[in-house]
């Protein structure tokens, strides 16, 4: 079997928090997979900036892997994004995310630019991080970048040369295990030994992101009851403080964040749908209460059959990007310069 070399590029517009998640993971952790303690899968090499260990120390060697993947020379390699993509068009000089020079011109290479030349020849496509998957953050109303995810650059329906659609594996930022599980996952596909990864309408695994935070809340009881959080530090559900859980795609409860502890609302934080690509502006502001908490504590116990189908309205939305995300040499995010 051949080795695996995984290319990931954290040069998108983020806060690198992808990889520093990745260092919790233990379902299974990161040196499980490059150490080859697992049965079963090729011998994998990771190149990320945060995380590479095979580096001699100057730049030139961590980037010589990307060139060489570039001329065809690293076959195969799975490509991972981490932050969403500027887009570089909307300008007649500068950039706004690079990654490297080129050596005939000492000009960056924008990340763009890496996306083009390394997804076409990529056995796999993974976009880590909400970022990189829907555009997050960087991508919200009023942005001058243009920012947006993998989805909006390559294209919906883009697909690998061996047929893979982008792989999604959303979370500001992504939990841990849930994408090393996709690489494990990916890595067994290689192998022969799984089949197609199965994916949702929005590219993410469906056994990671089939059920919503509250499917999976600790709190979940307070809510049958109707009993509910006035202020943080309270024990009871906290849909009235802004929870979003109960139409958010997220398994963070039931998972936990590390080693099976944490999980936003079970800790104390509300939800705030940050797996999902109409995040964040669908979400915003953030501690109002979501549409259809404000009912009474005496209406919520005989409600399920009114309100479950209004949830399933409210979640496509959610669901659904902002329209503002797309390419074109046009800024469509309703940004106003100052100067
Ligand atoms: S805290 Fe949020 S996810 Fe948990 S039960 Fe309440 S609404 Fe649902
Ligand atoms: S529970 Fe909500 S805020 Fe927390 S990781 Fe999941 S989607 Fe994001």
């Amino acid at each position: 079997m051949a080795d695996v070399h995984v290319l990931w590029i954290t040069a998108g517009l983020s806060c690198d928090g992808d990889s520093v998640s990745i260092t919790a993971a233990s379902q299974p952790s990161i040196e499980d997979v490059l150490l080859g303690a697992i049965p079963g899968l090729p011998t994998v090499h990771l190149h990320n900036q945060v995380l590479a260990y095979e580096l001699g120390g100057d730049n030139d060697s961590f980037m010589q892997w990307y060139d060489k993947a570039e001329r065809g020379e690293l076959d195969p390699f799975v490509l991972v994004v981490e932050g969403s993509i500027p887009n570089e068009k909307i300008k007649s000089e500068g950039y706004w995310a690079a990654l490297g020079t080129d050596a005939a011109t000492g000009q960056p290479i924008t990340t763009a630019e890496w996306v083009d030349r390394l997804a076409p020849k990529a056995l796999a496509v993974i976009a880590i991080g909400t970022c990189a998957t829907y555009g997050g953050i960087h991508a919200m109303q009023g942005n001058p970048t243009g920012a947006m995810g993998l989805l909006d650059y390559l294209g919906w329906n883009w697909k690998t040369p061996a047929g893979l659609p982008i792989i999604c594996v959303p979370g500001c930022p992504v939990q841990p295990d849930n994408f090393m599980e996709t690489v494990l996952y990916l890595l067994y596909q290689v192998a022969g030994m799984a089949p197609m990864i199965p994916l949702d309408e929005a590219h993410r695994p469906t056994w990671l992101f089939g059920k919503t935070v509250h499917e999976g809340c600790d709190r979940a009881g307070y809510y049958e009851i109707g009993d509910f959080a006035t202020e943080y530090g309270s024990p009871k559900c906290l849909v009235k403080l802004g929870c979003w859980g109960p139409v958010v795609n997220c398994n963070v409860p039931k998972r936990g964040w590390m080693a099976g502890i944490g999980g936003c609302p079970n800790v104390g934080g509300i939800c705030i749908g940050c797996t999902m690509p109409g995040f964040p502006d669908k979400f915003m502001p953030f501690m109002d209460p979501p549409p259809g908490s404000k009912m009474s504590s005496s209406i919520i116990g005989i409600y399920g059959g009114i309100i479950s189908p209004l949830r399933k309205i409210t979640q496509h939305t959610a669901n659904k990007e902002p329209a503002w995300r797309r390419k074109g040499r046009e800024l469509t995010t309703g940004y106003r310069g100052r100067w």
